[in-house]
């Protein structure tokens, strides 16, 4: 069997990557699924997450949130409604939309949507750890 398998992470903007791994990781709405090459053919809807997946010995990150996911043995399919690499995080942006959302729910206001609000800090809380993911990374080289 082949050791690696395709994949393409979609979003209704773009096509924000399209590369081949040996695994990875996404994150579906009941918990992360781990991928290997010749995963049986499943399709899940995706939550906030990271997506992880290894290539040439490398681990690569990106924050997702919400959308489809299909698995065939030698292909995976990311529709995301929001995906974005490391490079591409604008963390003042990210920063902002956690204060704004924390500021919400700590005000607790009578037109609180609590779970809207609970997914804005979701959202910005994987922007930032899949940000830091790169500096980890870029620091850590030599
Ligand atoms: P904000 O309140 O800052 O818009 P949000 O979580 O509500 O954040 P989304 O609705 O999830 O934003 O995303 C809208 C679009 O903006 C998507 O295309 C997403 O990729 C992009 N986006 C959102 N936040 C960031 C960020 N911090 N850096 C880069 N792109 C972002």
């Amino acid at each position: 069997m082949a050791d690696t398998f395709e994949f393409e992470i979609v979003t209704p903007d773009k096509m924000v990557l399209k590369d081949v791994a040996e695994q990875m990781q996404i994150p579906a709405k009941n918990g992360y699924i781990g991928i290997l090459p010749g995963h049986a053919p499943l399709i899940t809807e995706l939550a906030i997450g990271e997506i992880s997946y290894t290539a040439h010995g490398t681990t690569n990150y990106l924050a997702v949130a919400w959308g489809f996911a299909e698995v065939l043995p030698n292909k995976v399919t990311i529709l995301a409604e929001s995906a974005e690499k490391p490079e591409d995080i604008d963390l003042g942006r990210a920063q902002e939309a956690k204060s704004r959302a924390e500021e919400r729910l700590r005000a607790n206001g009578p037109e609180l949507d609590y779970e809207r609000a609970l997914n804005a800090v979701k959202r910005a809380e994987v922007r930032l750890q899949v940000a830091s993911r790169v500096s980890a990374r870029s620091t850590g080289a030599h």
